[in-house]
């Protein structure tokens, strides 16, 4: 059993499919310009597949596919039906803006595609469109439904809680998960990649969001799902579905992180929050051999010590505070969530 310096495992693999995204939400990708990565150093399906058979050999048995907007990339299909191929492979997802999804989402349910989470932050089509500065929620809907007709099930409805800007949609994102069987999971607004303008006081805490979720529609905690996800779930008294909140801030799980990321142009990544990556792309195309790459990957995930959520709020609560422009962070929009 493969175990970093904190006797993690490794577990989870996200893999940014491209870097490319048609949204431009303001906790994500906040930019007007943006170098993106050239598309010969984005990695093949092939490539990837490789990758992961790798991964899942070391002990990964859930991958969920990213971006960027995952769905942008051509014929995603193709990778899902690879990936879904893989022997202990458990759990195959995706997260996505959903604003493809009508056209993808009967594709990657025949490929073998396990899951869905969608974001959707608000549900108001002006706001959304001012969070995200080009979405149009009806298509997102849509896209929703769609997935919800070719078979999905459990789908996972995703919303980032921004204080001023979406907390008062708490209620209104719980009455539409109840009322089409979603599941919903609340996030803390967190510090990703180095310019969000991140401040603590713009985040809405674990706390908050579940106060006011239980004033209107009480709650009993689940806990964690296999006991490392990064969701808390609560179950709705009355039996209506559950709903869960992640707060990396307020209530960081890095104890239990068992979560390695993939970038678009074959870096492994081992947190979030790291500042760099681990380049796999060289060795695929130098020809390394499976043994080697896996040897890399265990030498790399054996030496691995984050807990970037712990130390903000060991920071946060010091007398100097947190002070996220002195932690420089590879940007969300090359990671994946
Ligand atoms: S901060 Fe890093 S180590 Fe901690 S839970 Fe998040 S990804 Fe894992």
């Amino acid at each position: 059993m493969m175990q970093d310096i904190h006797h993690r495992q490794i577990k989870d693999l996200r893999i940014s499919v491209t870097d490319r995204c048609n949204f431009r939400c303001t906790y994500c990708m906040p930019f007007d310009e943006y170098e993106w990565i050239d598309r010969q150093e984005i990695l093949t399906y092939e490539e990837i597949a490789r990758l992961a058979g790798i991964f899942v050999q070391l002990g990964v048995d859930k991958i969920r596919l990213t971006g960027g907007e995952p769905l942008l990339r051509k014929n995603l299909e193709r990778l899902v039906s690879k990936l879904s191929g893989l022997p202990r492979l458990k759990d195959l997802c995706l997260t996505t803006n959903g604003s493809l999804l009508v056209e993808k989402a009967g594709a990657l349910r025949a490929a073998g595609l396990k899951r869905i989470n969608v974001s959707i932050d608000t549900l108001n089509p002006e706001k959304f469109k001012r969070m995200n500065k080009r979405g149009d929620l009806a298509r997102v809907l849509e896209g929703v439904s769609a997935a919800q007709s070719h078979g999905f099930t459990r789908i996972k409805i995703n919303a980032v809680i921004e204080r001023g800007v979406n907390d008062d949609d708490i209620i209104g994102l719980v009455e539409f998960s109840r009322k089409h069987g979603f599941a919903i999971r609340f996030i803390e607004y967190m510090d990703v990649g180095n310019s969000n303008n991140w401040q603590s006081e713009k985040m809405v805490s674990k706390k908050e969001i579940l106060k006011t979720i239980h004033a209107c529609f009480p709650l009993r905690e689940i806990g964690r799902e296999d006991g490392s996800a990064p969701s808390v779930d609560y179950e709705f008294i009355d039996g209506g579905g559950d709903v869960g909140v992640i707060a990396s801030v307020t209530e960081p799980f890095c104890s239990s992180c068992t979560r390695a990321r993939l970038t678009a142009d074959g870096k492994f990544v081992t947190c979030l929050f790291s500042e760099t990556g681990h380049d796999l792309k060289a060795l695929l195309r130098n020809g390394a051999s499976d043994e080697e790459i896996t040897e890399r990957i265990a030498a790399t995930w054996r030496k691995r010590t984050d807990r970037y959520s712990d130390e903000r709020l060991e920071a946060m609560n010091s007398s100097r505070g947190y002070q996220p422009a002195e932690h420089k962070k590879i940007e969300m929009i090359r990671l994946g969530g």
